[in-house]
């Protein structure tokens, strides 16, 4: 049996910045303190978001700093047959239907509105959806406390497949986060509101839930998360440990003077004996950077 895991899960859209650097820490660290695994699985499936080199760079960067992986690195284009063939099983059971709207007849609209659920559309050109049903979604984020969401009135019926072919987001990590193994997801605070359809999923497909913690997110000045998009930069592998210590206090740890001194691989030993997912309960959800 595979040791209790928790993971890592970057898109290769670009290098690491310090905000991803922040989300790795924090769930290295925390399947350190639980005695597990720590994967990195990349979430490469969006093929026309990938960057070339970027996963390459990304787990460079992981090794520069001190956060080594265990096991081989898990793809998800390595995976899309199970989760084709976690789609056949949902569609079987009846939990899908395909969905021809269009994106301007949904535009500005955050709730699907149901229009094709009824309609028995075929295949062709269409997304494929999973059915949501009114009974809410609750559980207990390790930092975000207790999160009752009834995906009815929040998002509706959502996609699984997209009209292009590409499995989504959503259906792929309920089925990689649902595997027995995967105990613990620790990831941004922007993800959170992801979780109540990853677990109607898991549930639906009859995975197992992990527990989920969502840790805070940096911000830049003007209070927008770092990113690609906001043109976050790129990590300098030269120096991991002061990029290290400039995240911790993200996760409630202020490393002593000597650290300055110390191999990201020490700092992490540290930073492990002291961090507290627990501790960043009544903290802020965000940080400038
Ligand atoms: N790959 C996605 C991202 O980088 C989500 C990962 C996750 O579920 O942790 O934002
Ligand atoms: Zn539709």
């Amino acid at each position: 049996m595979a040791a209790d895991a928790g993971r890592f899960a970057p898109s290769p859209t670009g290098p690491l910045h310090f905000g991803s650097l922040l989300a790795a820490t924090a769930s290295f660290l925390d399947a350190r303190q639980q005695g597990g695994d720590w994967l990195v699985r990349i979430d490469d499936l969006d093929t026309p978001r990938n960057v070339p080199g970027a996963e390459d760079a990304i787990l460079a960067s992981l090794e520069a700093h001190g956060l080594h992986w265990d096991g081989p690195v898990i793809r998800q284009s390595e995976r899309v047959s199970r989760y084709e063939e976690a789609i056949d099983r949902l569609s079987r059971a009846g939990h899908t239907f395909y969905c021809t709207c269009s994106r301007k007849r949904l535009k500005g609209q955050t709730r699907y509105p149901g229009t094709c659920r009824h309609l028995s559309l075929s295949a062709a050109g269409a997304a494929l959806r999973v059915r949501t049903n009114a009974t809410p979604i609750a559980f207990e984020d390790l930092v975000a406390g207790p999160i009752r969401e009834t995906l009815t009135d929040t998002v509706g019926d959502f996609v699984i497949r997209r009209r292009d072919g590409i499995v989504a987001y959503q259906l792929a990590t309920a089925v990689d986060d649902g595997q027995a193994r995967i105990k613990r997801v620790i990831r941004g605070r922007d993800l959170l509101d992801n979780t109540a359809r990853q677990i109607h999923l898991i549930r639906l497909l009859e995975g197992e839930t992990p527990a989920y913690g969502h840790i805070p997110l940096l911000v830049n000045g003007t209070g927008q998360k770092l990113s690609k998009q906001t043109f976050a930069q790129a990590l300098d592998d030269r120096r991991p440990t002061a990029n290290l210590i400039h995240v911790l206090p993200a996760l409630g740890l202020s490393p002593p003077a000597e650290a300055r001194a110390s191999t990201p691989e020490q700092l992490l030993a540290w930073a492990a004996g002291t961090f507290s997912l627990k501790a960043l309960r009544d903290g802020p959800s965000s940080y400038r950077h």
